[in-house]
């Protein structure tokens, strides 16, 4: 694979190579900082693209059918906002990449005044029509408020963001001082990732464009004003229709594939099974 300077490192304007290359894309190295980001042209209409409604319904690398998923996201984000309550009471919050409202409820559950911000219309008009919730329609590049908050969460949204910079800046004005960032991602330092190495399924690019490990993402919310409080790995659990489309769409070129699919789909839909979340981090940041 190449090693020539291609890119610059969407954090620091340091020169990056290329690691590999994945869907024709190539992944890069930043010689400086280390962050590791997919070198695309990337702009506003990146969102739009990526996150259409397919995204969300059309199974693949996205939801066979998000809106399925509700009750165990609502569950995801009152661990959340249970895990929260060692380091503050509930307060306002807003959550990035809202989609259907669903984590939103699970902290509303835990007693936050919830709002959103959320780039697919169709999302986010379910959030606010079936839960009466706030959630304005675009990415959080773009999003303007004068409100400060007492919390930002973004659940496994960072690795989407077109402008990193200005996502993260835009996260750092928007929370009160002292106020806390809450991040979910995959970490590409875990040894699934390592294992699989380019194979891996977060390796996904135009929909995933950056990728951490929780110390390199500790280090770049640094320079935006942010101290890590805490991590841990989150636990997760899915059901038997996402599990099928997830890993009938990994299996889908291997040998055996038609047996396979055949055996998987003997799996009920409403089965829920536990998500070994192995290559998932979380991790709480205060903003100073
Ligand atoms: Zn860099």
């Amino acid at each position: 694979m190449s090693s020539s300077v291609t890119a610059t490192c969407p954090f620091c304007d340091s020169p990056a190579a290329v690691a590999f290359v994945k869907e024709g894309c190539d992944i890069c190295d930043c010689s400086a900082c280390g962050h590791r980001f997919a070198a695309l042209e990337l702009s506003p209409r990146h969102v739009d693209t990526v996150y259409g409604d397919d995204y969300f319904t059309a199974g693949g690398a996205g939801y066979e059918d998000y809106l399925a998923e509700g009750d165990l996201l609502r569950a995801h984000g009152k661990r959340y906002a249970d895990l929260l309550t060692k380091y503050t009471p509930p307060g306002t919050m807003l959550d990035v990449g809202a989609a259907a409202g669903f984590i939103m409820r699970g902290f509303a559950d835990g007693g936050w005044t919830v709002s959103g911000v959320e780039p697919n219309a169709m999302m986010a008009h379910h959030a606010q029509s079936q839960f009466g919730f706030d959630v304005a329609v675009g990415s959080l590049e773009q999003y303007q408020s004068d409100t400060q908050f007492d919390l930002v969460s973004m659940i496994q949204v960072v690795g989407h963001f077109y402008d990193i910079r200005a996502a993260f800046e835009k996260a750092s004005r928007l929370l009160c001082p002292g106020g806390f960032l809450l991040i979910e991602s995959w970490d590409q330092g875990s040894w699934p990732a390592r294992l699989l190495g380019e194979g891996w399924h977060e390796y996904s690019p135009p929909s995933v464009v950056h990728w951490f490990t929780p110390e390199r993402l500790a280090n770049h919310l640094a320079a935006f004003g942010f101290q890590e409080v805490a991590r841990g790995k989150p636990k997760k659990r899915l059901n038997g229709a996402h599990a099928k489309s997830l890993v009938g769409h990994k299996i889908a070129d291997m040998p055996l594939s038609s047996v396979m699919q055949a055996g998987l789909k003997l799996v009920p839909d409403n089965l829920i099974i536990p998500y070994p979340a192995f290559d998932l981090f979380w991790g709480l940041y205060q903003r100073q």
